[in-house]
Order: C-alpha cells, then sequence, then structure tokens
C-alpha cells in the first residue's frame, strides 16, 4: 500500500546556502521540507530549497490537470535562510495555484509586508503582487490550531533572535514536529534536563512528546555551542538528549551549519549513533539529507 504521509527534505542547510562538493551529500539548499499528505502539500519553509520543490510540484501539475492546485506555506520565521526561496517558487507565478502562506508578524510587520519587501526593486526584479498566483497571508497566533481536510497543524513559540515558530502536523495518530531555528540549551542542559523551571521548554517537552518524526535545529556541537550561545541555535546533545526522554520515535537533525561538511557531518552523526544505540526505548537519529524522502 503507498504510503500517505511522505516527507521529503528539500533544503537541510542553516544560515546560507552551501553549494559545492563539500557538502553534495547533505545538501547545501537552505530550510525547506515538504509533507506530502493524501495528495496535498504542506510545506515547511522557503529557503532555497523550496525552488527544486517547486519545479517538482510543476511537474506533477501538468499530469494531474483536474486536481485541487491549492498548496500550503508555513514559515517558522522570515529570516534569509527561510524565505529567500519564494521569489524562485514557481508555483506561485502560475495563475492555476492558490498559495496558502502562514506565518507570525514580527514586531509591527505583517507577514505580507516583509515578503514583499524582500521583492523590492532594489533586491529583485519582479514584484511580489505581480506573482500570477493567488496567495493569501495568514498572521498566525499561537494559540490558532489549523485544520485542512483531515490534517491538523498546531503551534509552538521556540526561543530565537526576532522570533521562530514551530509547527505540529498531526494526521490519522501520526505526529511529525518541525522546530527548526531553536536555542534549546536556553531551557535544557545537554543532558536534557529542563533548566531554571522554563515554562517554555515544559511547553515545548509537552508539545514534543512522542512523535513519530522531529525535525529540529541541532546546528552546533557542544565546542561550537560555548562560542555561539545567543545565536539562536541548539547543540546536539541537547536536542538528543531532549528527543530521547520525551520518547520521540525518529530524530532528523536539521539547520546544518555552513561550515559543516559531509565528511564532518558522517564523523559527527556516527559517534551519536553509537552513543544512542543501546538507548531505551529506541529512537532513530539520522542528520537531515537534501533529496531524501520518508515515508511515516
Ligand atoms: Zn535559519
Ligand atoms: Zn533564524
Amino acid at each position: 500500500m503507498a504510503a500517505e504521509l511522505l516527507v521529503t527534505f528539500w533544503g537541510t542547510r542553516g544560515s546560507i546556502a552551501t553549494p559545492g562538493r563539500s557538502t553534495e551529500k547533505y545538501g547545501g539548499n537552505t530550510s525547506s521540507v515538504s509533507i506530502k499528505s493524501h495528495g496535498k502539500y504542506f510545506i515547511f519553509d522557503a529557503g532555497t530549497g523550496i525552488r527544486p520543490l517547486g519545479v517538482e510540484i510543476m511537474g506533477e501539475a501538468a499530469i494531474q490537470k483536474d486536481k485541487q492546485k491549492e498548496l500550503f506555506l508555513f514559515l517558522s520565521h522570515t529570516h534569509w535562510d527561510h524565505i529567500q526561496g519564494l521569489p524562485f517558487f514557481q508555483p506561485a507565478y502560475d495563475p492555476s495555484f492558490r498559495l496558502n502562506i502562514y506565518g507570525t508578524s514580527n514586531k509591527d510587520a505583517m507577514l505580507e509586508n516583509i515578503l514583499v519587501g524582500q521583492m523590492d526593486s532594489s533586491y529583485f526584479p519582479v514584484k511580489l503582487s505581480a506573482l500570477g498566483s493567488e496567495m493569501e497571508f495568514n498572521d498566525l497566533q499561537l494559540s490558532d490550531t489549523i485544520e485542512i481536510a483531515d490534517n491538523k497543524i498546531t503551534l509552538q513559540e521556540l526561543d530565537h533572535p526576532g522570533g521562530s515558530l514551530s509547527y505540529k502536523f498531526e494526521r490519522d495518530g501520526k505526529k511529525i514536529v518541525y522546530a527548526t531555528d531553536h536555542e534549546l540549551d536556553f531551557h535544557f542542559t545537554q543532558d536534557g534536563e529542563l533548566k531554571n523551571d522554563s515554562e517554555l521548554g515544559k511547553q515545548y517537552q509537552a508539545y514534543i512528546q512522542d512523535a513519530d518524526l522531529l525535525i529540529a535545529d541541532g546546528q552546533y556541537t557542544s565546542e561550537e555551542y560555548e562560542v555561539k550561545k545567543g545565536w539562536g541555535h541548539t547543540a546536539v546533545p541537547t536536542l538528543l538528549n531532549l528527543a530521547q526522554k520525551s520518547r520521540v520515535k525518529q530524530v532528523a537533525v536539521y539547520h546544518h551549519d555552513p561550515m559543516h561538511t559531509d565528511s564532518f557531518i558522517d564523523q559527527l552523526s556516527a559517534s551519536y549513533l553509537k552513543k544512542f544505540q543501546d538507548t531505551e526505548p529506541r529512537m532513530d537519529i539520522f542528520w537531515a539529507r537534501e533529496g531524501l524522502t520518508l515515508a511515516i
């Protein structure tokens, strides 16, 4: 039987696109992940990885002419590495598509204004308003629940300079959490113990509890974290130990540092796979790889 929930990593890199031979295994495109649920696309972030996803969707649309061409895009926040691919997303130019964009306002600027700003003529030749698709912008509140057909999405605030939002996708009892750009180390020790009775930490732990797949920021090694405190990202052991305590079934370490080459990530992942190989309950761990599709 064909799997109904397919998760694909289109961009796994954090901060800046990092193409080249030393990153071809884990990928150089910035953040973008899709969940294809019973034929509908739910897209998380619009980093440069959303460009090849757009090409894929256009190819499918050409075959399935009469299907509803509606897409749902959820933005964690509007730092460059999470929105820069949007002006290159082909369905946004096609009048037969409807693009529903979700995110939060940042201080005074509404989500739409930030995306308009990125396409100002100083930066890009085509204005957002000139794109052919029908677009709808949804400024979310933390308490919102989004229900689209039988798919449910809930939100959790993350700790990141300027803010970031996590999305939990649920369908037929399966839970997938997308949680990037988050400094978990402010709320948990590297052993995954709650710090200072942190309220955000408690909320986050309950939110990821028992997830089938957690796609989460694990940008730094412990050593790197020591010199990058306050930059808004998490050290790998903090992520993995907390996930283990929260009985997460599978973790995709995500938002790779631009300085991390394929061989560096191979070594890092091998050392953690070894550390976690005999832990109970069993948790699958992998470093997200661009182009990988998983059935959940
Ligand atoms: Zn980022
Ligand atoms: Zn960010």
